[in-house]
């Protein structure tokens, strides 16, 4: 059944395509080909497949941008959106308004949050966590007196979303160029990428080492007291999804310490799992300040995302209102009642059934099959852990030499996964995967099969 579903529309008359074509601007899409090739438009979904508009039934190996962790058809969470709809699906908690979705989220997480936190703050979207957890940073040294301590350290490749403070934390050149970021106060450091980065004979600790020494050279070089917070996904999700090189964040944290700089872990896609426990700052013993996570959250059903705080951040956010009255922050839909309970039965469904154990007992066949890929001659790197991964393509694998143009293989590579039945997304020349947690080992089996395959054909046209 899967004939090439990569072949791009003619984006005739009157169509679906036309239509999308006419009316619709895309979210990180470009519209120069854009207007070429139409859309992809995907009509259904049934555990980790999707169907689309020509009938191909694919499996979305990214489940969908890195967050449908139960799959396409959880009736569970169909019901509890549609009964929570029916009883109340709508309200607000400003002013002190609450409900009881909202009420039991946030002590749901606190629950099972990898590290000691106060109060949880909720938002509807990466971004607005990440966005949010920026402000929590400048009102907090406010609050404390220390208002020079402003700046934000995040790293290159980092991904952190796309509003304005968001996109200027981002550390990818296509975020900024065009929209005038990335803001001041906010800095980037070096990405932790020891294949591609290292010198040459560096072993892996001693690169971590150096790279927490260009840290501290970066937070020595601004002033130490002019350094608030420093930022990082536990695994670089949208950079091409980078690993943290062993001790990284260890030699990383002891730098914070040592300047008393907030450390914020995104675990927007890494929270709920993905690296086979509920968080990966407890796969990387991470002692964040604050979190932000979303995605996985809600399994993407509903769009939620959340902040938790520690009891330091809440306590100032206590007495910045003692002395100003109102904390001035938060979303019309923070904490919607039926998103919340969205999410909180999606936190229920990872206990019942198990769904971090099962990630456990899948990740090993996943990362084997991942690690296989290197048999290729394009293939330069494999790298992933838990249910994560990617291989990086280039042209000359000795010397690790990318491939010119760079960006073009990727696509050509994840355009032929496609017409073998496989969503994966290329990130410039690295494709990754991160399928729902549910995936089996057989389907496991199954789309690294498609994979291969997809990548012979695309060797052999070379
Ligand atoms: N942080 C991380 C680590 C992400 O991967 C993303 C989204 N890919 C975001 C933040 C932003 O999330 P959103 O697209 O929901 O705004």
């Amino acid at each position: 059944t899967n004939v090439n579903p990569a072949v791009a529309p003619t984006v005739p008359g009157n169509s679906d395509a036309s239509r999308d074509v006419a009316s619709y601007l895309h979210p990180y899409t470009n519209h120069a080909t854009h207007e070429q090739t139409g859309p992809h438009i995907i009509t259904g979904g049934d555990g980790i497949y999707v169907t689309d508009d020509s009938g191909h039934k694919l499996i979305e190996g990214m489940a969908g941008l890195w967050c449908t962790s139960l799959g396409f058809s959880e009736k569970r969470l169909v019901d509890a959106a549609t009964k929570q709809l029916n009883i109340l699906p709508y309200y607000h908690t400003f002013a002190s308004k609450s409900t009881n979705p909202a009420i039991d989220l946030a002590e749901k997480l606190l629950e099972i949050a990898p590290v000691p936190m106060s109060k949880v703050f909720f938002a509807n979207s990466g971004s607005e966590a990440t966005d949010s957890a920026v402000k929590m940073v400048w009102y907090y040294h406010n609050a404390i007196g220390q208002p020079e301590k402003k700046k934000i350290i995040s790293r290159k490749k980092g991904y952190h979303g796309v509003t304005v403070a968001a996109a200027s934390m981002t550390g990818l050149p296509g975020n900024h160029k065009l929209f005038d970021l990335p803001i001041d106060r906010i800095l980037h450091t070096e990405t932790p990428h020891y294949w591609r980065d290292a010198l040459p004979g560096e072993e892996e600790e001693d690169f971590a080492t150096r790279l927490a020494e260009q840290l501290e050279d970066l937070i020595q070089a601004e002033g130490p007291e002019t350094v608030g917070a420093f930022i990082a996904e536990p695994i670089m999700g949208a950079g091409g999804v980078i690993v943290p090189p062993r001790t990284y964040f260890e030699k990383i944290q002891e730098v914070l310490k040592r300047y008393d700089i907030l450390f914020i872990a995104d675990e927007v896609i890494c929270g709920f799992g993905r690296t086979g426990r509920m968080f990966a700052s407890e796969t990387f013993r991470l002692k964040p300040d604050m979190i932000t996570v979303a995605k996985q959250l809600s399994s993407a059903y509903l769009p939620i995302s959340a902040l938790f705080i520690n009891e330091a951040i809440y306590q100032a956010v206590k007495k910045g209102s003692d002395e100003v009255g109102t904390f001035g922050h938060g979303f019309t839909y923070s904490g919607h009642p039926v998103a919340a309970a969205v999410a909180l039965e999606t936190l229920k469904i990872y206990e019942d059934d198990g769904i971090i154990e099962h990630v456990r007992s899948v990740m090993s066949p996943f990362q084997k099959r991942l690690k296989d890929l290197n048999k290729f001659d394009h293939v330069g790197e494999t790298r992933g852990h838990g249910l994560i991964g990617a291989f990086e393509l280039v042209s000359d694998k000795c010397a690790k030499t990318p491939f010119d143009p760079y960006g073009a293989a990727g696509k050509a590579v994840a355009a032929k996964c496609l017409e073998h039945g496989v969503i994966l997304r290329a990130l410039g020349d690295t494709v990754a995967f991160c399928p729902p947690l549910i995936i089996t080992e057989d389907q496991i089996h199954t789309m690294f099969d498609a994979v291969e395959a997809a990548l012979t054909e695309w060797h052999s046209s070379l």
